[in-house]
């Protein structure tokens, strides 16, 4: 296989590769891992590998199989997907899957079927997958990719070989992103942080400007917290309801920073090095009992919001908490 740039994937080649190898091929393999996490590349990888001719290497990416599957217009590739504006996949496009796959397939050889978000997959449709994958036509191959296996009918778990997608290492995300940008070691190292070993997500972050400018802003109204900066971080909070989580995250990794520098002054430990003047600059605004206090609330809040509590209050209980009592006299003298 070419996994030149399969960082971090190994156990996962090297299963696939047996697959290759052996010739024992099953009917449908699920692949799961959250979004970005390579679930595409990876089935795709294997699909592929499954359809070429070639008698070498698989893939080969040479044989006109290849071409076509890499170009998107191979005739046996079929991707099923949750149309624009729809909440899920539908009865109705399974079926009408299983009526393309009644013929045979174009090519001599095999056909795949990918149904990305399968956990989207309405009970019906999961219903009327399970009796294809049940009876599976022969030549055809399905691909199911999911978030999580929560959703899926245990019936369709158990037709299917199951490969997990789990978190890389930060020092391969850290790899992955300096192989495909132009980007600085500060930066790189904390967009990785950020990414929670998701190769796809450390991406999109790495060049979402918006994002960036939210977080500079977060931690910037961190470092006078009182008065007029709260309303700041509010906004930033207001602005990125969908990825609250991020936020908190980035909340966490600078508290733990300053934790960090406060008790071991260790800059080698420090994840936000591409703010250092700031955290230089805070460290002395706080009590470790303060920040320890501080990431306390952020779970306290990360968890409310989980059971549905309001957002406005949850959010703003929390920057307040950060407001009362947890700065040093010193800061405290100096508002701006
Ligand atoms: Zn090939």
């Amino acid at each position: 296989m070419n996994t030149r740039d399969l960082i971090g994937q190994s156990p996962l080649i090297a299963a696939m590769e047996r697959i290759l190898a052996s010739g024992r091929v099953v009917h449908a393999y699920l692949f799961t891992g959250p979004a970005g996490a390579g679930k595409k590349t990876m089935s795709s990888l294997l699909a592929q590998a499954l359809l070429c001719t070639s008698q070498g290497s698989r893939p080969c990416s040479l044989c006109s199989t290849c071409r076509q599957f890499e170009g998107g217009s191979h005739p046996d590739v079929f991707w099923i997907r949750r149309p624009e504006g729809k909440t899920g996949i539908s009865v109705g496009q399974i079926r009408d899957l299983q009526a393309a796959i009644k013929v045979k397939p174009y090519q001599a050889g095999k056909r795949v079927c990918f149904i990305d978000n399968a956990h989207l997959m309405t009970q019906q449709a999961q219903n009327a997958l399970l009796k294809t994958l049940e009876e599976p036509p022969s030549h055809t191959l399905f691909f199911l990719l999911a978030e999580s296996t929560s959703a899926l009918l245990p019936t369709i778990l158990s037709r299917c070989q199951t490969f997990r997608i789990g978190a890389l290492p930060q020092q391969m995300i850290i790899e992955i992103l300096h192989r495909r940008l132009s980007i600085s070691q500060e930066d790189a190292g904390m967009i990785a942080a950020l990414s929670q070993g998701n190769p796809g997500k450390a991406l999109a972050l790495a060049e979402d400007e918006a994002f960036r400018s939210s977080r500079e802003i977060l931690l910037r109204s961190m470092s006078q917290a009182g008065s007029v900066r709260i309303l700041d971080a509010y906004e930033v909070f207001a602005d990125n309801r969908h990825r609250v989580e991020d936020l908190f995250h980035i909340l966490q990794l600078w508290i733990r920073d300053l934790l960090v520098l406060k008790e071991t002054g260790e800059w080698g430990l420090v994840i936000n090095l591409d703010q250092a003047a700031l955290l230089k600059k805070q460290v002395s605004y706080f009590t470790s009992e303060a920040l320890k206090d501080m990431i306390e609330k952020i779970e306290d809040s990360r968890k409310m919001l989980k059971s549905n509590s309001n957002y406005q209050p949850t959010i703003e209980n929390m920057l307040l908490s950060f407001q009362g009592g947890t700065m040093n006299a010193a800061c405290s003298r100096s508002p701006v």
